[in-house]
C-alpha cells in the first residue's frame, strides 16, 4: 500500500509573527525598517496592521509606549538589529521606568556568529544587552516557538505593574519555512492577559481605619491610577472621602484641575502638613521627596494603593499597604468609605483655600504681566487659554522650564491628556508621544517643547507631515537649554554649553514638509497661531520665540545641579 502524501502548504517566520500579532489584537507597529525586519513591515502591513515608520527608532519606541499607556494593550515598536535596536532601547528602558507596556521586536543577526564573536553585520548580543533595562526579555529561536513567544511578550507587557519587554527575532527565524498547519497549531491567544488583582479585605480594612483616623487626610493621583482607566471609582472615591487632592502630572485631569478639592496650587503646603495620605498609583520617588523631610511630614501615615507588592516600603514605612489592581482596590474601599466616617477637619480644609488664593494671586501676577519679549509665563498663559477651548487635545510636554512651568500652568480637565517626560524627567519623547497620542486616539495633540528638546526628536516632523496628523508644535525658543544667554568662560568664540542658536527659526523646518510654520514673539501672535493650527487639524510648528533671559539652571531641579553656582554669569 501506498500512502500518498499531500504536498503540504508552507508558512514562515515573518507570516508566523504577523499571525499572532494580528490574533492577539495587535492593530499597529511603529518601527524603522531595514535588514532582516523589512518584510516583516511590509507583509504586517498588507495583511491590516497599521505600519507606522519613523526616521528613529527612539522616537518609534516613544511612540509604542505612549500608546500602550493610552490604551492598555502593549505599543509595538520594531527595529534593525545591533544600532537599531540600542536606538530602540532608551524608549525600551523609559517605558519600564514609568510602568508603560511596550514591546521591542528587533532582528538580530546570526546566533552562532554573534556568539562566537566572529564579527557579523550588526554583531550584538541584543537579548542579553536588554534584559537589565526590560521587564523581561525572550528570544525565539524555532520558527514553532513564534506564538508562545509573543503570548508571553504580552503578557509581561500588561500584567501586573506594566513595562518594557524585549523580543528577539533572529534573522533566520524569520526565514524559516515550516508546515502551515503546525504553524497555525503553534499560534497563542492569550486570554486575560492582565488579569484583575483583588486586594485582601483585612488590607481595605486597615486603609479605613486609618482613613477614619485622619485629620488633615491628602490623595496623590499617579500615573498608575490614570493608567488604570479607573477613572469613575476614583472620583467616587475622592468625593466620598471629602479629601484634598493632588495630581501627579500625567494624572492632571483624572479630576479636573478645577476640582474645588484639587490642592494642586497649595501643594508643598499639603505635602508638608497632611497627617495621613492616599497614594492611588503613585510612586514615592524623586518626584515626591522619597516621602521624607523636608518635603513631608516624619510622623505622616501612609495608605499606598499599587499593583506592585515590592513597592510598598520601598522609601519609608507604608502603614495600610493595599496590593491589587487599582479598578478592585478603589471598588474594595468604596464599599466601606461611608461607613468609615472620614471627616477631614474644617481648619485643614480652610487651611488649604487660603494657601490656594494666595499662590492663584501671586501666580495672576506672572500670568498678566505683558513682558516683550514674552517670558514662560505670558507664552504659557496664551497657550492656557486656547487649550481651555478645546479640552479634547492631547498635550505632549517636555524641556526643563518648558516642562515645569507647562504642568503649573496648563490646567488639564479630562484623564490621560497630558502626556510628558515622566519619571525619568528623559528629554526626547516629544515626536514620539505626538504621534503614538494622534495615531491611537485620531485626535489632535499640542507638544509644548523646549527648544533643546525638541532638538531630540525633531526630524519626525517629517513622520508627523507624512501621516497627516493633527499635531501642533510649539517650540520655546530662547536660545538653550534651560536659557540662552550665558556666555563662553574660555577663549575663543564657541557658545556655552547651554546656548544654541539665537535665530534659529524651527518653523521652516515644517514647511520643508509641507506643514505650516508660524514665527510669533507675542502673546496676540501666539493665540492667533495656536487657534488656526488647531483648527486646521494639519501639521504646524510654532517657532514662540522667548526671551533668552527667562528660564533658570535645571528648572526646578536646582538641587540636583549643585554647579549651578558657576551659571549666573549674566
Ligand atoms: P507618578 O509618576 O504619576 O507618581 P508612578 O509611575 O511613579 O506614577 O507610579 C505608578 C504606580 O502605579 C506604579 O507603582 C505601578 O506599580 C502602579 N500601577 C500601574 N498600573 C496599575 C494598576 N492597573 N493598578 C494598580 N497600580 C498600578
Ligand atoms: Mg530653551
Amino acid at each position: 500500500m501506498t500512502i500518498e502524501l499531500e504536498p503540504s502548504a508552507q508558512t514562515d517566520g515573518f507570516h508566523l509573527v504577523v499571525d499572532a500579532l494580528k490574533l492577539n489584537g495587535i492593530d499597529t507597529i511603529y518601527g524603522v525598517v531595514g535588514i532582516p525586519i523589512t518584510d516583516l513591515a511590509r507583509l504586517a502591513q498588507a495583511e491590516g496592521i497599521r505600519y507606522i515608520g519613523f526616521r528613529h527608532e527612539q522616537s518609534a519606541g516613544n511612540a509604542a509606549a505612549i500608546a500602550g499607556y493610552l490604551t492598555q494593550k502593549p505599543g509595538i515598536c520594531l527595529t534593525v538589529s545591533a544600532p537599531g535596536f540600542l536606538n530602540g532601547m532608551v524608549a525600551l528602558a523609559n517605558a519600564t521606568t514609568n510602568c508603560f507596556p511596550m514591546i521591542l521586536i528587533s532582528g538580530s543577526s546570526d546566533r552562532a556568529i554573534v556568539d562566537l564573536q566572529q564579527g557579523d553585520y550588526e554583531e550584538l548580543d541584543q537579548l542579553n544587552a536588554a534584559r537589565p533595562y526590560a521587564k523581561a526579555a525572550f528570544r525565539v529561536n524555532r520558527p514553532e516557538d513564534i506564538g508562545v513567544g509573543i503570548a508571553r511578550a504580552i503578557r509581561a507587557a500588561v500584567s501586573g505593574r506594566p513595562g518594557g519587554v524585549y523580543l528577539d527575532l533572529p534573522a533566520d527565524v524569520l526565514r524559516s519555512a515550516i508546515d502551515a498547519k503546525t504553524g497555525a497549531l503553534s499560534l497563542v491567544r492569550a486570554v486575560d492577559p492582565a488579569p484583575r488583582q483583588l486586594p485582601s479585605p483585612e488590607s481595605v480594612g486597615r486603609a479605613l481605619d486609618l482613613l477614619a483616623s485622619a485629620k488633615r487626610p491628602l490623595v496623590i493621583l499617579g500615573k498608575g491610577a490614570a493608567y488604570a482607566q479607573a477613572d469613575e471609582a476614583v472620583r467616587a472615591f475622592v468625593e466620598a472621602s471629602g479629601a484634598p487632592f493632588v495630581p501627579m502630572s500625567m494624572a492632571k485631569g483624572l479630576l479636573s484641575d478645577n476640582h474645588p478639592q484639587s490642592a494642586a496650587a497649595a501643594r508643598s503646603f499639603v505635602l508638608g502638613q497632611a497627617d495621613v495620605v492616599v497614594l492611588i498609583g503613585a510612586r514615592l520617588n524623586w518626584l515626591l521627596g522619597h516621602g521624607k523631610a523636608p518635603q513631608w511630614s516624619p510622623t505622616a501615615r501612609f495608605i499606598q494603593l499599587d499593583i506592585s507588592p515590592t513597592e510598598i516600603d520601598s522609601n519609608r514605612a507604608i502603614a495600610a499597604p493595599v496590593v491589587g489592581d487599582i479598578s478592585s482596590s478603589l471598588a474594595a474601599l468604596l464599599a466601606g468609605v461611608e461607613h468609615a466616617q472620614i471627616s477631614p477637619r474644617a481648619e485643614w480644609l480652610d487651611a488649604i483655600e487660603a494657601h490656594k488664593r494666595h499662590n492663584a494671586e501671586r501666580m495672576a501676577e506672572h500670568l498678566d504681566a505683558k513682558p516683550d519679549p514674552m517670558d514662560f509665563y505670558s507664552a504659557l498663559r496664551a497657550v492656557r487659554d486656547v487649550l481651555a477651548d478645546n479640552p479634547d487635545v492631547y498635550v505632549v510636554n517636555e524641556g526643563a522650564n518648558t516642562l515645569d512651568f507647562g504642568r503649573n500652568i496648563i490646567d488639564m480637565h479630562t484623564p490621560r491628556k497630558r502626556l510628558d517626560s515622566g519619571t525619568w524627567g528623559v528629554m526626547g519623547i516629544g515626536m514620539g508621544y505626538a504621534i503614538g497620542a494622534a495615531v491611537t486616539s485620531g485626535g489632535r495633540v499640542v507638544a509644548i517643547e523646549g527648544d533643546s528638546a525638541f532638538g531630540f526628536s525633531g526630524m519626525e516632523i517629517e513622520t508627523i507631515c507624512r501621516y497627516k496628523l493633527p499635531v501642533v508644535i510649539i517650540v520655546f525658543n530662547n536660545g538653550g537649554v534651560y536659557r540662552g544667554d550665558d556666555v563662553n568662560r574660555g577663549q575663543g568664540t564657541d557658545t556655552a554649553p547651554t546656548v544654541l542658536m539665537k535665530s534659529a527659526h524651527y518653523e521652516k523646518l515644517i514647511e520643508a514638509f509641507g506643514g505650516t510654520g508660524h514665527y510669533v514673539t507675542d502673546a496676540v501672535g501666539l493665540t492667533g497661531a495656536l487657534a488656526e493650527a488647531l483648527a486646521s487639524g494639519k501639521p504646524a510648528l510654532i517657532n514662540c520665540v522667548i526671551d533668552p533671559a527667562t528660564g533658570t539652571e535645571s528648572g526646578h531641579l536646582k538641587k540636583l545641579n549643585p554647579q549651578s553656582a558657576l551659571a549666573h554669569a549674566t
